[in-house]
């Protein structure tokens, strides 16, 4: 079994969640007693979002390189960035480790392609759903067409992320406010929606969309799990 180096905690709410995906993952393969081989790089959130908000992503990429250094050096084999967001800086991650990292959106792709979607809504950060480095990685790795909710709906899923669910907190209001974006996307023509945050999953389910969901989070522990195991 491969080691996996995770760089999380951003939030950690999230990289719990690929910590207990990846373990039953191992433990569904391999038997009850088996679990994955990992080391965790957790950053303080309070730090990364603030320099998210002043857009000084030069500042970002020399942590998050400088993580991925420290993780190769502690022998993680593999490297999984535990957010949508942080892949901005993916490319300069891998190449600082010297080791293959697993982009998020691959999986995610894959997945969405596999089942005969061709036009999908993207719901993440403002970071993730404005500038190009994910959604133009679907396009031309995936062939896929992407949606972005409008302007004031990307607001309000970014302030959901930032103020509620980074922070553990889960309210009812804002499911249901999720659900009329995820209402919208599909009135515009999407045929699935992306949730491209790692914690969206923390608030809303299959049960809150008309079309079917794809999970980033669950996506990428799997896949994290295959390259481990194989
Ligand atoms: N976990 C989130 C994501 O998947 C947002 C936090 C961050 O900016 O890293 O994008």
């Amino acid at each position: 079994m491969k080691v996996l180096g995770l760089i999380g905690g951003m939030s950690w709410e999230s990289s719990a969640q690929y910590y207990r995906l990846i373990n039953e993952g191992v433990r569904a393969a391999r038997g009850p007693t088996a679990s994955a081989q990992c080391l965790l790089w957790s950053f303080d959130f309070s730090a990364i979002e603030a320099l998210q908000h002043k857009g000084d992503w030069a500042s970002l990429e020399a942590l998050m390189t400088d993580a991925g250094r420290k993780l190769a050096g502690a022998g993680a084999e593999a490297l999984v960035i535990c957010t949508n967001t942080m892949h901005l800086m993916a490319d300069a991650v891998e190449t600082a480790a010297g080791v293959p990292l697993l982009h998020i959106a691959d999986p995610t792709g894959a997945a969405v392609k596999a089942a005969g979607i061709g036009t999908v809504g993207l719901l993440g950060t403002a970071f993730t759903m404005e500038q190009g480095f994910y959604k133009d990685r679907l396009a031309t790795r995936h062939g896929l067409d992407v949606l972005v909710p409008e302007a004031e709906d990307r607001a309000l899923v970014h302030r959901v992320i930032y103020e509620e669910l980074v922070a553990g907190v889960v309210l009812e209001e804002s499911r249901e406010a999720y659900r009329g974006v995820i209402e919208r996307l599909v009135a515009r023509g999407a045929e699935a929606v992306i949730l491209g945050c790692t914690e969206i999953m923390l608030l809303v389910g299959q049960s809150d969309s008309a079309v079917p969901l794809f999970d980033t989070t669950s996506l990428h522990a799997a896949a994290a799990v295959e390259l481990a195991l194989n």
